[in-house]
């Protein structure tokens, strides 16, 4: 069975062909470090890394490029990112991005988002830039004017091929004097002209200035990746004028295609609306990460495909976190389980209940990246397992087969960390004291000793082991 993936170009699911045999050239564009990195920032980029992680787990060697940010991008209102931030935070620009880098990197960690292969810096790519740009001229796709230099747009008879646009204004151009030295609305700035006021310049052959966003995109995924190379991707918002613009750079310059396969992920949106500062709702990971665990938030990520759009709502939150907790409850009563488990036979219900589940992950996931697919597999497999350990006591063998399928598929090819196995591996001696202790509640509870055996709940609670009881007994996990 092949792996298929949806090509925003084509505009429909194609069989993956790599470009080399066994190997996976990819690049994400990364962020703009002028702000600590919000909920969407985590959708994008657990997304992709979902993509690298399971194409790993397939047997492809990736080389996985994502860029960072840090000169360049302008607002809608003209207005330089990193400059505005630097404004607001008084710090140099350069300060700047390297605080919000190294804060970008911590909350992509504590997400389990794998670390590019390499991530290269914008500033470090000024050379390869204006190379580019002379190229660009020289071929006649693009023009000097004032000191900045613009794309002509309308020299490029495939401009529009991605996103099916055209005609309406680019990023960079909506400033009125920016519109009057640009020959057609739609072109796009290569190269900008600093102004007096703007700290981050580089001389070049048109005077002083700094890149445009788009073409650092294009340089630097083909300086590290080759060009063409197998999949670009990016947010679905970035589809127009950035990746087309960043197609057009590339394939105008040199007449070979950029990138074989595009993927774009959908948006977040915070109840039903976008995520805008204006309107209050706008999340920081920061922010995140003091309410909610970060593999819940990853979890959450994952229950809708990559291409759609998601909804953060209380209640979407509140059904990852139980589907995740499900799971993780599994996952501890393997290990709990596992230690005095039997020896013998591997319980062939078992073996076949992973061999089903790990044909079904993989289908759903060769299918376009279809990450809730391969997590409703997870719940089947969760509840079935769950009935055979209420009936029987399954070999160590066959304990040892859905853990180490869990640890794989999970861990690896998603993304998804389990709880530490020195944690289940401990319940050896803790799990015996919390037994012991549950023991002795259970006598205080029939001597209608209530309030020291709600003592000893709520010390295990703050110690982090939850019971629930029900009428057959009482249960404990770590949380
Ligand atoms: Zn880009």
């Amino acid at each position: 069975m092949a792996l298929v993936i949806y090509n925003s170009l084509s505009r429909q699911k194609e069989v993956f062909t790599p470009i080399q045999p066994g190997r996976v050239h990819m690049y994400v564009c990364g962020p703009t470090v002028y702000h600590d990195a919000h909920l969407g920032h985590a959708k994008t980029y657990i997304n992709f890394d979902t993509v690298v992680r399971y194409l790993r787990y397939r047997g492809y060697r990736v080389l996985y490029v994502q860029n960072i940010t840090d000169v360049g991008h302008m607002l809608d209102s003209g207005e330089d990112r990193i400059l505005k931030g630097s404004q607001r935070e008084q710090m140099q620009p350069m300060q700047l991005t390297e605080y919000y880098t190294r804060r970008y990197l911590e909350d992509m960690d504590r997400l389990n988002v794998l670390r590019p292969d390499i991530q290269p810096r914008a500033s470090g790519h000024i050379t390869e830039m204006i190379s580019w740009i002379q190229r660009l001229i020289e071929a006649g796709y693009a023009y000097e004017v004032n000191g900045s230099v613009y794309f002509s747009v309308a020299k490029d008879e495939d401009y529009g091929k991605l996103s099916g646009r055209q005609l309406e204004d680019s990023l960079s151009g909506t400033r009125v004097d920016v519109l009057d030295e640009k020959r057609d609305p739609a072109d796009f700035a290569l190269w900008k002209n600093a102004a007096p006021e703007h700290i981050l310049h580089w001389p070049s052959p048109w005077g002083e200035g700094f890149p445009g966003w788009h073409i650092e995109c294009t340089v630097m995924s083909t300086k590290y990746l080759g060009q063409p190379f197998d999949i670009h991707g990016g947010g679905v918002e970035n589809k127009f004028p950035h990746h087309e613009s960043e197609i057009s750079q590339a394939e105008s310059a040199s007449g070979v295609p950029f990138a074989n396969y595009w993927m774009h992920n959908g948006m977040l949106f915070i109840r039903g609306e976008e995520m805008h500062k204006s309107l209050g709702n706008f999340i920081t990971l920061k922010q995140a990460f003091e309410r909610w665990d970060p593999m819940m938030l990853r979890f959450f990520m994952l229950l809708s495909h990559y291409r759609g759009p998601i909804d953060f709502t209380e209640e979407s939150i509140g059904a990852a976190t139980r589907g995740l907790e499900r799971l993780t409850n599994l996952w501890y009563s393997l290990i709990q389980r596992l230690p005095s488990a039997p020896e013998g036979e591997v319980d062939p219900e078992i073996a076949k209940l992973v061999e089903t589940t790990t044909a079904s992950v993989i289908a759903s996931m060769d299918d376009d990246f279809n990450t809730p697919g391969a997590i409703a597999a997870l719940f089947d497999m969760t509840r079935e397992m769950n009935a055979i350990m209420a009936d029987r006591d399954p070999s160590a063998g066959s304990l040892e087969l859905v853990r180490t399928f869990m640890a794989g598929f999970m861990e690896d090819a998603i993304g998804l960390q389990l709880p530490s196995e020195d944690s289940g591996a401990g319940a050896d001696k803790a799990g015996a004291l919390v037994e012991l202790l549950l023991e002795t509640r259970r006598e205080l509870r029939s001597a209608k000793q209530w309030a020291l055996a709600d003592e000893i709940r709520d010390k295990l609670t703050a110690l982090g082991i939850e019971l629930r009881d029900s009428p057959d007994g009482t249960t404990w996990k770590y949380v």
